[in-house]
């Protein structure tokens, strides 16, 4: 015995070796760094711990962390290496805009595969609604339709603006009590959304690159904020904006079990696992798209994903 108190505490940030965490007995934030500087349990992840983690302290030093319900990640190009960006969550949202930057479907598809590999269940936020009826029309009908696909498949789809106030209380009671991770491009109103669900925040809008270079934290960590009405707690994960959201972990042959509507279809080709999906006869993926229950755009999606993760080529736009 060392005469040391364990103590049980939330990662709320983090670079890699240095912590805030919030202790479990007291509610005290406190920064710590890993004692021996590597936990054991890690491996080849770009960042040991993340935001929802609850690690063990000792003399304010983190001894290791309790085993993860889930972790969603993302690859982090800089680092190389999949990077966690929250730990045990309940939700992903993938936050867009219907414009002020351009609607994503792309950027979705890779935020809905990622956190369906995870196991965790994912929803998409369109904010900036009020711009709605500024866009060309053609390609507003466009996003609603691709809204909708989403909504059919099993995504819950929430039309927003943090700017009016416009469809933000049937987002708040979907999020209340959850732990949601919210990731997006720069710019969609990520920051703006959590100021007004939790005015005390304060989240620096705007200034896109400038919100998460405080002390020595980097640029590319989340930071999990909690917000408590009454006695109902809900907390998010913030991550910093990023341009693209790169795919980690998910060998190419198993997307399709993790787009939903593409997975009952798994292995029932004519030519059964070795069916590329492209030209054969009897791809049940190429007549679901004919019959209208895989939306085409999806589709390419699919095979945009899976020439990029199987690494041959020339994929390099900026989807
Ligand atoms: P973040 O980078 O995703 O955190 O985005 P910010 O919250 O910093 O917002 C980026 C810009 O979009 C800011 O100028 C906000 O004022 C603006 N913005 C955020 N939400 C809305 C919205 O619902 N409607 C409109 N018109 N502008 C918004």
């Amino acid at each position: 015995m060392n005469g040391q108190e364990t103590l049980r505490a939330l990662v709320i940030r983090g670079s890699r070796n240095l912590f805030t965490v919030r202790l479990e007995c007291s509610g005290e934030e406190m920064e710590c760094r890993i004692k021996g500087k590597v936990l054991k349990q890690v491996t080849d992840y770009y960042n040991p711990l993340a935001p929802g983690d609850i690690v063990e302290i000792e003399g304010g030093q983190i001894l290791g962390f309790e085993k993860r319900r889930n972790e969603f990640g993302r690859f982090n190009q800089k680092g190389n290496a999949q990077q966690i960006l929250a730990s045990n969550v309940d939700i992903v949202f993938c936050v867009t805009s219907f414009s002020s930057p351009p609607f994503r479907p792309r950027f979705i598809d890779r935020v809905l595969l990622q956190a369906d590999a995870a196991g965790i269940p994912a929803a998409i936020i369109c904010n900036k609604y009020d711009l709605a009826g500024e866009i060309d029309p053609d390609a507003g009908l466009d996003i609603e339709e691709r809204l909708s696909d989403y909504e059919r498949i099993g995504h819950p789809v929430f039309r927003l603006s943090a700017k009016t106030g416009e469809g933000l209380d049937k987002f708040k009671s979907f999020a209340a009590g959850k732990f949601s991770v919210l990731t997006g491009q720069s710019g969609v109103g990520k920051s703006s959304l959590l100021n007004i669900i939790s005015p005390g925040l304060n989240i620096k809008t705007g200034a896109i690159n400038e919100k998460y270079k405080r002390g020595v934290h980097t640029t590319t960590q989340g930071i999990l904020f909690q917000v408590r009405e009454g006695n109902v707690s809900t907390r998010f994960v913030d991550t910093p904006g990023i341009r693209r959201f790169a795919l980690a972990g998910i060998p190419p042959e198993d997307i399709i079990l993790h787009m939903k509507e593409f997975a009952p279809l798994a292995g029932k080709c004519s030519y059964g696992l070795s069916c590329s999906h492209i030209s054969e006869p009897g791809c049940k993926l190429m007549e679901a798209v004919d019959a209208g229950i895989i939306h085409e755009d999806r589709y390419v999606s699919f095979l945009k994903i899976r020439q990029e993760l199987s690494g041959n080529t020339g994929y390099q736009d900026n989807d």
